[in-house]
């Protein structure tokens, strides 16, 4: 997409948010939160994380399943990444011990208002299936989707490898998230697609997702993916639909501020959400101005409850929230998001 497009779809989006998407999100949801919907007083900002890099080698499973058990009792509701094959081969194979359970925990994400998203198969180079390993010195799976020479049928066959992969453990994915890579080949080469116009993901990318979609691949009709993040242009593109079947870039409108891929405590900042006082951050800001939404993105390196520095920040953010916001957000349930972005492109 272009720098032009990218500003029209972002006056269209606006032009329903600042209309009647709200009223149209809502209709999906239970009576006793659309209620009144029509009145924009009572119009609701709905909540959303995706959690990128998920996976037993970083905290292990009991983390995760802590993590699930806080998302279920507090009744909140984001996307977690499962990335089958981070430790060079894939795990859905012959799991071990830790892995199985991690697995295990994936498989009830969904019950918790947790879902999915396939962050490619290595979030490094490309996977050989036959292997069942990494290949040497192949280009880096987030990289590849941005390539443009290549065609809808490969990223179909590589993906639908992934999910036969996420199959054998009986885990469905919900949707795609890119991983990105700050690597010097893929930083080099990123700036010449870039130099050459390549800006945004290979649209043939977009045909593979929509034909999986069509083959009853992902939990839902709507495939959403991450890719771009932005506080001020952000939205729902529509990048390929047939009927009711869907690919979506579905943008966080915020940052990362518990503690990132780094466990950094200098980039932890629960005030960045909302202040104690619930007067500020950018929650509050997004809730104000009635977006339809607010959907921020966050790290397991940091947002883990055994070893992220995050995690009490993510705690206090969702207590604060509850205190100052409670009537004006609704945290989207997974099962519920599929019909939101798909209600939310005319
Ligand atoms: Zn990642
Ligand atoms: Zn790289």
């Amino acid at each position: 997409m272009t720098t032009t497009e990218r500003q029209r779809s972002r006056r269209r989006f606006l032009g329903i948010a600042g209309a009647s998407a709200a009223v149209a999100v809502l209709r999906h949801f239970p009576r006793a939160i659309a209620g009144g919907a029509d009145r924009p007083q009572n119009r609701k900002t709905i909540l959303s994380f995706y959690c990128d890099d998920t996976g037993p080698s970083v905290a292990g499973a009991k983390a995760f399943q802590t993590f699930l058990d806080y998302c279920a009792e507090q009744r909140i509701a984001g996307e977690s990444s499962l990335i089958l094959g981070m430790s060079g081969h894939s795990i859905s194979r012959q799991p071990s011990g830790e892995e199985a359970e991690y697995l295990k925990q994936v498989r009830r994400a969904w019950d918790c208002g947790i879902g999915t998203h396939m962050e490619l198969m290595t979030h490094h180079g490309l996977f050989d299936f036959d292997a069942n390993g990494e290949k040497q010195g192949a280009i880096h799976e987030g990289l590849w989707l941005h390539e443009p020479d290549v065609a809808a049928e490969q990223y179909e066959r590589y993906l639908s490898n992934i999910i036969a992969e996420s199959q054998r453990a009986e885990i469905r994915f919900t949707g795609l998230t890119w991983p990105g890579c700050g690597c010097d080949a893929c930083t080099r080469r990123y700036t010449e697609l870039r130099a050459a116009g390549h800006t945004e993901p290979n649209s043939a990318l977009w045909k593979a997702l929509l034909n999986l979609a069509k083959q009853g691949k992902f939990r839902s009709h709507t495939v959403p993916c991450f890719f771009g993040s932005s506080e001020t242009d952000y939205g729902i593109h529509r990048k390929a639909s047939e009927g009711d079947h869907g690919v979506y870039d579905l943008m966080p409108n915020a940052q990362d501020h518990f503690g990132i891929w780094e466990n950094n405590r200098d980039r932890v900042d629960p005030d960045y959400y909302i202040t104690a006082d619930g007067k500020s951050g950018i929650i509050v800001r997004h809730v104000q101005t009635k977006a339809p939404y607010c959907i921020w993105y966050a790290h397991w390196q940091g947002l883990n409850p055994a070893k992220g520095v995050g995690w009490p920040a993510f705690v206090t953010v969702v207590k604060r929230i509850r205190e100052h916001l409670g009537d004006r957000v609704v945290w989207m349930p997974a099962a519920q998001r599929t019909t939101y972005v798909a209600n939310l492109v005319p």
